[in-house]
């Protein structure tokens, strides 16, 4: 493909796009095909000569679409928001046309400092405190390395890397303290904490680094209880088990809740264990200072992350991450070659150290045009908007003596209809039956409870009242034929 044809099809891909969401309000927000679909709409070897970009495109429609969940549809209401935004998607786009990949600073320094740059800015917009941000000077004063702050492709990942820091750093403090202690014997011992409320990828973080994850229960508001967490560390080290690693959620994925970082902080720090804060979802609402009492004893945690590309406006993937101290990670994982080496760079982080693949995506490009163009302004709005339809849907929740509203943070609203738990999961499984709203369900404090995510940018109070009326048209029919 020359120049000239990439111009057209890109071009013609940009309008298809556009199309797509201009139309996608009228589009269901399911896909509408079985298992295995897929495979019945292609061939099953690739062609032997090129096909025509034409014909490509329009497969798209004809292959593809079907089978396409419409995250942006305005009746999307499941999982958290998977954010999206045009400067995004031009952002991605020109990312994709560099293609440099970020080994290292000599690779595309672009790359890297615009990734040191939108670090600070995210930081920045938090309200992060300073010793995170790259530009702060570093902690302690032999450290050289003053970087602390990075891409990753997911949260998930996050909490993988920072378990795997954290486990370096526990076998260096304990033999620091006697020698003679080998590695084997002190990893074999190392127990990690979270609570039951936390995501499956942190339960995921402890298979994959071996290291058992102890999942406490949550308290009745869904918090992670830090009596509890005291006390479970105490009985392992009774066992002749170390704790070394804890992570708290800043809106957790079942009910958003918020855990206690100024009564769990404490604890990590007296007990020198890693405190990881996930806050992949929620952290994007610490742009607003209405918000920020939340994330209070921040300053004790060790690492920090969250997710632009679920909340911020940014496509998938772009997680950001901070921690207190980049040596924890450098120095675990720095592993050289000769292909590797660029010049000596003391102000200049190599964040090939930093995360578990060698190449980096130019993730940082697609931030930057998402900051400059919406600007902190234009993202404080789009949170503020977001959580403003949530409180309209919490209302006519409470306003409607049928249905309980069981809790309600930031962009969530989970409810269930007053009665048996039966009843909620029959009109959980009419509504979705229905197809013409997608919401999840959970638990929450034993009850069986409809979760009701504000996802969309396109979602306005007319689509909350369509949605509202889709789950009491339904609810009637419940509670006619099962209501007792
Ligand atoms: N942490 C929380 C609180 C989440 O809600 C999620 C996903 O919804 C994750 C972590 C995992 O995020 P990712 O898909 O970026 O790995």
């Amino acid at each position: 493909m020359n120049t000239d044809q990439f111009r057209q099809f890109g071009k013609a891909a940009v309008d298809y796009i556009a199309d797509y969401f201009d139309s996608i309000k009228n589009r269901p927000v399911f896909h509408s095909v079985h298992p295995g679909y897929l495979q019945e709409l292609i061939p099953a070897e690739p062609p032997r000569r090129g096909d025509l970009w034409k014909d490509v495109l329009q497969d798209v429609d004809r292959v593809i679409m079907p089978g396409i969940t419409h995250w942006h549809s305005p009746n999307f209401h499941a999982y958290f928001s998977a954010a999206n935004s045009f400067p995004a998607i031009v952002g991605e786009m020109m990312g994709a046309g560099f293609t440099s990949i970020g080994i290292n600073w000599m690779a595309s320094p672009a790359y890297t400092e615009l990734e040191v740059a939108m670090m600070n800015w995210l930081g920045k917009l938090l309200h992060l405190p300073e010793h995170f941000l790259n530009c702060s000077d570093g902690p302690g004063g032999g450290v050289i390395q003053a970087y602390k702050t990075y891409f990753q492709g997911s949260a998930s990942e996050t909490t993988l890397l920072c378990l795997l820091a954290a486990k370096e750093k526990k076998v260096r403090d304990l033999k620091a303290l006697n020698p003679d202690l080998n590695d084997t014997e002190i990893k074999t011992k190392l127990v990690a904490y979270s609570s039951d409320q936390s995501n499956s990828s942190v339960e995921r973080a402890g298979l994959l680094g071996s290291v058992p994850m102890r999942l406490i229960p949550a308290d009745e508001d869904g918090k992670f209880p830090a009596n509890k967490l005291l006390e479970a560390m105490r009985k392992d080290r009774a066992q002749g088990l170390i704790p070394c690693y804890v992570v708290a959620c800043l809106g957790t994925t079942p009910t958003c809740a918020f855990d206690d970082l100024t009564e769990l902080g404490p604890i990590c720090n007296q007990e020198n264990v890693w405190l990881h804060v996930d806050a992949a979802y929620a952290g994007a609402a610490f742009s607003c200072p209405e918000y920020r009492y939340l994330m209070e004893g921040v300053e004790y945690a060790d690492s920090f992350n969250f997710s632009p590309h679920k909340w911020m406006l940014v496509n998938f993937d772009c997680s950001a991450m901070w921690v207190r101290n980049a040596r924890f990670l450098t120095d675990a994982f720095q592993v050289d070659r000769i292909y590797l080496k660029s010049k000596q760079l003391t102000s200049i982080p190599e964040y090939r150290h930093w995360r578990i693949p060698l190449g980096g995506k130019f993730r940082a490009l697609k931030l930057w045009f998402v900051l400059r163009i919406y600007g902190v302004e234009g993202i404080q709005n789009y949170i503020r908007h977001q959580v403003a339809l949530a409180k309209y849907f919490e209302q006519l929740v409470v306003d409607d003596s049928r249905f309980e509203l069981c809790c309600s943070n930031m962009g969530l609203v989970c409810f269930q209809l007053r009665g048996d738990n039966e009843l909620t999961e029959i009109l959980f499984e009419k509504i979705i039956e229905n197809r013409n709203i997608f919401v999840l369900s959970g638990y929450f404090n034993g009850k069986y409870v409809i979760r009701f995510s504000i996802c969309s940018q396109l979602t306005e109070r007319c689509d909350i009242d369509n949605a509202w009326q889709e789950i009491v048209s339904q609810a009637k029919f419940v509670l006619r034929h099962h209501g007792g």
